[in-house]
């Protein structure tokens, strides 16, 4: 009879059956591998990274947040055919403005280019010379104000356009600092309240001096009625991260809001060359997989949802209060990051280990886990978790505290 080797061996030499195995399976079998299917191969193994389980949230570093079946699906999909960018690109907008009830959308690279081309698009209009002038603003509108309590890192996204960024406090500040150099005036949803100014006001602000207002609304989904409420109430431009609580790819974004801003930010964008935001490309892969997230999200039960993370947070709250000496504390962030979350802390004269040397435990233990925290507390979520690893949190706080 003949070997399983012989035979594949004979029938490679067939040109056109040879060409239907394709060569990677005659490859391993001359490599002693019996390759039959496709098979998984466990990357991050291979490399020598470690998984954890993010009982942290959605950071950048963490890899931000895991995607839907249904959302890789599409990313799959995407990557086997060819389609014209910019026909997808507006074929995805209108599907977004239709879902989210708003006038146009665009698939952006995350919210940080979102803020960059919407902020591009403002300044630049629809003039290809304006749009190949950026990141020089010479003869533009060149300065964004933007409250003080609202300065983050994330401004940097504006300052790319080549803009000055004006600081004020008060209504009255912001009124005296507009001039015919204004192009913007940028809200930060996240630090609301570190703001004298809120959105009805800010809003009523740029309308009457007819300067567009953006604002940052990055990790402020839940509640999904974020994803309307800020075009309804009168923002010209919104953005929203797609790899947060979307759950979209981590590298995709949305930016929502009045269609000539959104055309004109589209300018900036590939296949478009001379461009600030050549570098701030988004492919067939993540724009399907943003909408398909996007319709995945507003299709959820996010009542049951909730339901769920108050039960898993609970649940570790228990655990580690069954420990003598350890107090929790059960909250939700007003804004940004708006899920059930839990605070740890103790009494460290009992329990002799400081929260920094408990989230290295966690780290270094089996699984990983990764949590985030100062000097006096461990700060836990469970919405970025698969659901079932909060049992496996629960446990590792748990023999933590007691062991040290
Ligand atoms: C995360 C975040 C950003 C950046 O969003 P990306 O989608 O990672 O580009 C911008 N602003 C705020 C407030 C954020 O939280």
């Amino acid at each position: 009879m003949l070997s399983r080797r012989k035979a594949l061996k004979s029938l490679s030499s067939l040109p056109f059956i040879g060409g239907l195995f394709g060569g990677g399976l005659i490859n391993s079998e001359a490599l002693g591998q019996h390759i039959t299917g496709p098979v998984a191969r466990d990357l991050f193994k291979e490399l020598g990274i470690r998984t954890f389980i993010n009982a942290a949230g959605t950071y950048t570093a963490m890899t931000g947040s895991l995607m839907p079946e249904e959302v890789t699906s599409a990313i799959t999909y995407g990557a086997n055919d060819y389609v014209n960018l910019d026909e997808l690109q507006d074929k995805v907008g209108e599907r977004i403005a239709q879902l989210l009830e708003c006038e146009y959308a665009t698939v952006t690279s995350g919210a940080f280019g979102a803020m960059t081309i919407g902020l591009a698009g403002v300044v630049s209009g629809m003039d290809p010379e304006k749009v190949k002038q950026l990141p020089n603003t010479d003869g533009l509108k060149n300065e964004v104000i933007v409250q003080e309590g609202h300065n983050i890192g994330y401004i940097h996204a504006l300052l790319n356009v080549g803009v000055k960024i004006i600081f004020i406090k008060t209504s009255k500040e912001l009124e005296k600092a507009i001039n015919d150099k204004t192009a913007m005036l940028w809200f930060l949803n996240a630090n609301t309240a570190e703001g004298e100014i809120k959105y009805e006001e800010w809003v009523k602000l740029g309308k009457k001096h007819n300067i567009p207002t953006f604002i940052d609304c990055a990790a402020d989904v839940p509640p999904a009625e974020n994803l309307f409420k800020f075009t309804k109430m009168g923002f010209d431009l919104v953005c929203f991260s797609g790899g947060k609580g979307l759950r979209g790819p981590q590298s995709a974004g949305l930016l929502l809001g009045k269609r000539e801003y959104i055309e004109a930010a589209r300018l900036h964008t590939p296949p478009r060359g001379e461009t600030i935001a050549r570098g701030m490309k988004v492919n067939k892969e993540e724009v399907l997989g943003m909408l398909v997230a996007l319709e995945m999200y507003l299709a959820k039960d996010h009542k049951k949802e909730w339901a769920f993370w108050e039960k898993q947070i609970e649940l570790i709250s228990n655990s580690a209060l069954s420990v003598k000496g350890v107090k929790t504390e059960i909250h939700v962030p007003d804004y940004a990051n708006h899920v059930p979350s839990l605070r740890i802390k103790w009494d460290q004269k009992v329990i002799k280990i400081t929260p920094e040397e408990f989230r290295e435990r966690l780290r270094t233990g089996h699984p990983s886990i990764e949590t985030v925290g100062n000097e006096e507390m461990v700060g836990i979520t469970t919405w970025m978790m698969r659901p079932g690893q909060e049992r496996i949190v629960a446990r590792r706080v748990k023999e933590v505290l007691e062991n040290g």
